[in-house]
């Protein structure tokens, strides 16, 4: 397809600290996605991404080559990147400028994954994993294909590209142990952070405003948990 006609990209930062933590980048969020986990905090562009302008792919390439001297990591977020069949071509119109690229995804198109890696067009993956895997649709608002996940998890582990994954802990849909058994299904030798919860924009479940995170000692009980289980935590909440 030509890059003209893609219209996946809803939002444009462009530069970010904190988006990937090897360095400055660039995040273009993707429109739309699979899942409708009920604390999602990108709701409005999940739901109703047509109600988002485009940000137009010559304009992209234009910024990002512009920043190219001081800016180049790119991430890709979304809602759900994988689910554009459209993002291999972006990819690699990225990678002609010369940046590393971090994919953002929810795990649910492992064949995407795992031919965006074995083509070099993602440099760093980060996996969401929602809870524990049995019953894995209770998590993600709608039914899911669990064994796609496991799959992307799978190929994540065996070293199909550099990787960490990340959980959102949410009051009332997670109980502590749900944490655990991430990290040690997961195993000893996976990056993982456990993210906190922010009730702002939950607009997929808006009885999700009320809920309060965890406090900030239950959260710390919980990372120095998962600290005993897992030899590879993250420590930063991103
Ligand atoms: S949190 Fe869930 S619904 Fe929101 S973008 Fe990620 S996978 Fe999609």
């Amino acid at each position: 397809m030509p890059l003209d006609d893609i219209e996946i990209f809803k939002g444009f930062i462009e530069t970010s600290f904190i988006d990937w933590r090897a360095g400055l980048s660039s995040v273009l969020f993707t429109g739309g996605c699979n899942f409708r986990c009920p604390f999602c905090h990108n709701g409005p562009i999940v739901e109703d991404p047509d109600m988002w302008s485009t940000i137009p792919m010559d304009y992209v390439i234009k910024k990002l080559t512009e920043q190219k001297k001081w800016v180049e990591r790119v991430v890709i977020c979304g809602g759900e990147p994988t689910i554009h069949p459209e993002l291999p071509d972006v990819l690699r119109a990225l990678k002609g400028l010369g940046v590393m690229i971090k994919l953002d995804t929810n795990g649910s198109n492992p064949a995407m994954i795992c031919s965006l890696a074995k083509e070099g067009l993602i440099d760093y993956v980060a996996m969401d994993v929602k809870g524990p895997l049995e019953g894995y649709s209770r998590w993600c608002g709608t039914e899911v294909d669990t064994e796609k996940v496991a799959d992307s998890i799978s190929f994540l582990l065996k070293g199909g590209a550099p990787c960490e994954f990340r959980m959102t802990v949410v009051p009332r849909l997670h109980a502590e142990e749900d944490v655990y058994e991430v990290v040690r299904y997961l195993g000893p030798a996976a990056a993982f952070t456990v993210q906190d919860f922010r009730p702002e924009a939950t607009v997929l479940d808006p009885d999700f405003a009320d809920i309060a995170p965890f406090p900030a000692d239950v959260m710390e009980s919980i990372r120095k948990n998962v600290r005993r289980i897992s030899a590879s935590p993250i420590e930063t909440e991103r």
